[in-house]
This record gives structure tokens, sequence and C-alpha cells, in this order.
């Protein structure tokens, strides 16, 4: 199954994609991952990435779907997907239905995960990250078990996104409503278009997306 999750920044998208993974054996493909990579490694690309990045911008259009070309060709692909933080804008949606097509590969959901902005920003500034693993935690909503330590994998450091203040998110989610809510449509025009209450609690969530993919799958 190859699934795109789609909502504003810290709808919970890369908490939800962590689960698909381990419970249906999907690859998590998140273009902000991948570009914190290209920005942490010096590349000329993440050169180029660093100070929108920052300035909560998104990075021009060929950049990401670069990125996403290259990585969609790996095997571990095959068995299906699922796109955080992509597509973002129209253009960059034609530009994977146009590399699916070469592939001869499709979308089977889009699911759109409906959050208030009120609520986002608490989100956002309160995430953080365990250096060791990537799991997604937060100071109110999502604690580990023993204060300090890694639930997954035991790991005591933890980081923080230098993007995730209050002033940066203004910018960034000014950016989704401008620039990435016009795909709703564009989905909801080729019949891909599922939605989900974001503002549930995360188990709830999972058990939405859970339930929207069967009757997808069920056709
Ligand atoms: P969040 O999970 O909070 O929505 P991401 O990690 O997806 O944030 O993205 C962080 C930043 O990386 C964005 O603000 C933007 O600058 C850049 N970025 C990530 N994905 C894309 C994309 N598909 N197109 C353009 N910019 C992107
Ligand atoms: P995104 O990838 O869409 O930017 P994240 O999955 O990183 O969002 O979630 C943003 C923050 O909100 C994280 O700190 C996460 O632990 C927390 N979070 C995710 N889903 C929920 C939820 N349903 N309710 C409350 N907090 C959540
Ligand atoms: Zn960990």
């Amino acid at each position: 199954m190859n699934i795109i999750l789609l909502g504003p920044p810290g709808a919970g998208k890369g908490t939800q994609a962590k689960r698909l993974e381990d419970r249906r054996g999907l690859v998590q493909l998140s273009t902000g991952d991948m570009l914190r990579a290209e920005v942490k490694s010096g590349s000329d690309l993440g050169e180029r990435a660093r100070g929108l990045m920052e300035a909560g911008q998104l990075v021009p259009d060929e950049l990401v779907i670069g990125i996403i070309a290259n990585r969609i060709d790996a095997p571990d692909c095959k068995n299906g997907f699922i796109l955080d933080g992509f597509p973002r804008t129209v253009a960059q949606a034609e530009a994977l239905d146009a590399m699916l097509a070469q592939k001869a590969m499709g979308l089977d959901a889009v699911v759109e995960m409906k959050v208030n902005d009120a609520a986002l920003t608490e989100r956002i500034v309160g995430r953080f990250t365990c250096a060791g693993c990537g799991e997604g935690y937060h100071e109110t909503f999502k604690r580990p078990v023993k204060d300090g330590v890694c639930d997954k994998c035991g790991g005591t450091e933890f980081t923080r996104r230098k993007d995730d203040n209050e002033e940066t998110v203004k910018s960034r989610l000014q950016a989704y409503h401008e620039q990435t809510a016009p795909i709703l449509p564009y989905y909801a025009d080729r019949g891909l278009l599922l939605e989900v209450d974001g503002m549930a609690d995360i188990d709830e969530v999972t058990r939405q997306i859970d339930a929207v993919l069967e009757d997808a799958a069920a056709g």
C-alpha cells in the first residue's frame, strides 16, 4: 500500500507514520528528515535548504522532488511507503504522479489529519526526539515512561528541532494554508482523499487511520 499522510506541521504525521511502519511493514519517507540529514551533512543541497527551513518556508520544489525520486527507487519502497511531509505543493503532487506512473506504481490513499491551528503551536513547541532512535515525544502529550530515558532504545539524549519555536510555527502554518492546502482538492478529485480527526489522542488517531485504510482497501 502506498499512502500519503497530509496535514499541517504538528498534526501527528511522523508519529502515525512510525506506527504504520511497525504495523504494516511500510517504509516512512519523510522529506523533513531527509532534508535535516542533508543540512547536518553540510552537502550543497543542505546548504540550499538550511536558511529556508529555519525561516519556516518551503524549500524549492525541484530540490525535494529530486530527493524523493532517488529514494522511491530503492528496493524497500516496493513493499509500500508512507509519504510524510511530501507533497507540499500542487507541483510536487503532479511530479509524484508522473514519477509513480513511470514505475507503474500508484497511490492507494491520501489521509488528511485535521487539527486546529491553535493546538498545533502547543504540539510543536513541546516536541522532542530521541537522538538515538528518532522516537518522537511531547512534554505534555507523550512523555517517556521514565523521565529522561527513551522508551524504545533506552537512550538518554534528546534533541529539539531548531524550527520548533513559536515564531517559525507562524510561517510554517502560513506556508501550509497557502501552498499545501490546495493539494487537498487535487486528491479529492481523484477519489483518494480520506479524513481523520487529528485532534483525538494518539491511539484513537491510529484506530481511525486503520479504519479508513481498511475501507479504502475494501473499495
Ligand atoms: P513538520 O513535520 O513539522 O510538518 P517537516 O519535518 O515535514 O515539518 O519539514 C520541516 C521543513 O522542511 C519545512 O518547514 C520545509 O522548510 C522543509 N520541507 C520538508 N518537506 C518539504 C517539501 N515537501 N517541500 C518543501 N519544503 C519541505
Ligand atoms: P508532524 O510530523 O505532523 O509534524 P508529529 O508526529 O511530530 O507531527 O507530532 C507533533 C508533536 O505532537 C509531537 O511532540 C507528538 O508527540 C505530539 N502528538 C502527535 N500526535 C498527537 C495527538 N494525537 N495528540 C497529542 N499530541 C500528539
Ligand atoms: Zn530512542
